[in-house]
């Protein structure tokens, strides 16, 4: 059976309502969901731009291929055979309202979310892969990759094997920020998995014409209240600076102090990513043709 488009972000929509760490139990928010609702883009793995972005951030990066084999070592599949499949999770609204009430420190619903999404996305990712398996669809979570590290790319310095923000550009889902951060047709306060699929669906078209087309600053000189809010000065007119930010997120990790967060497990601040235009949609401002 030849699943469609829609038939697979069906499966996805599923696997999330059926998770059951998409809450807020561990804080004392049981009926309160994380993450809202999902996107979805489609990308031909043979798009020219997964090379460009290995020929960009490193010859450590993989292709769809390359990825699609870290699950199944035996595929002899190309580029070419396969989809890629960029899935957005934005988040609920009670999040970004506790956010946005943040000065220097993000909220303790931001802080659970970003440390508890490792877990949640592992056992998302299985679950959709198993139900595209049971319906005769071979499909390769880039989150389950057993080798998806950190490396250095001699451009940008710590990247990893697989971006998940590049990958949702390239699936039509969303343009960078000054931030950095994606913008994407839910706003910025989102995060991002791919699945690589063994077969071949048309791919979403991207509406914008360029990779920063859906922020404002570098659209039209305007905004900038990112670097307004982020409380490390890590973010000027030349864009995020990466050194500054991970230099705050490991301050604050070390005194953010809750037995439902996992010291260390990952870095969260996430202030870019509230009061501003950007961080429910595409802002007010973006022309039409690009959008
Ligand atoms: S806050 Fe403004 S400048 Fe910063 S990423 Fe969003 S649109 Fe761009
Ligand atoms: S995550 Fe925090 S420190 Fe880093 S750029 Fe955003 S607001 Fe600044």
């Amino acid at each position: 059976m030849m699943l469609t488009k829609e038939q697979i972000i069906a499966l996805a929509q599923e696997s999330l309502d059926e998770s059951r760490l998409n809450n807020f139990s561990a804080i004392g928010y049981p009926k309160e969901k994380i993450w809202a609702g999902l996107d979805a883009g489609f990308a031909a793995g043979d798009d020219p731009l997964f090379a460009f972005c290995r020929r960009d951030i490193g010859d450590f990066y993989w292709s769809p291929a390359e990825a699609f084999r870290q699950i199944y070592p035996e595929s002899r599949a190309g580029d070419s055979d396969l989809t890629v499949l960029s899935l957005c999770f934005y988040m609920a609204a009670p999040i970004k309202k506790e956010q946005n009430e943040q000065k220097d420190r993000p909220g303790l619903r931001w802080g659970y979310a970003r440390n508890s999404w490792e877990p949640l996305i592992q056992d998302f990712s299985r679950r959709l892969t198993d139900k595209l398996s049971i319906s005769g669809l071979r499909a390769a979570a880039v989150d389950l990759a057993p080798d998806l590290a950190w490396q250095e790319s001699p451009k940008y310095g710590k990247a990893a094997n697989w971006s998940q923000r590049h990958t949702a550009y390239i699936a039509g889902l969303g343009t960078f920020g000054l931030c950095d951060g994606l913008i994407g047709r839910h706003g910025k306060a989102a995060r991002y998995t791919s699945v690589i699929l063994e077969t071949v669906l048309e791919p979403d078209k991207r509406p914008y014409k360029h990779y920063t087309d859906w922020c404002l600053f570098y659209q039209n000189g305007s905004c900038g209240v990112c670097r307004q809010v982020c409380p490390a000065g890590a973010i000027g007119e030349q864009g995020h600076d990466k050194d500054k930010c991970s230099a705050y997120l490991l301050k604050i990790c070390e005194d953010f102090d809750h037995p439902a967060l996992t010291p260390r497990r990952s870095s969260w601040c996430g202030l870019c990513q509230g009061r501003v235009p950007c961080q429910n949609g595409i802002p007010e401002g973006i022309p039409n043709d690009v959008r």
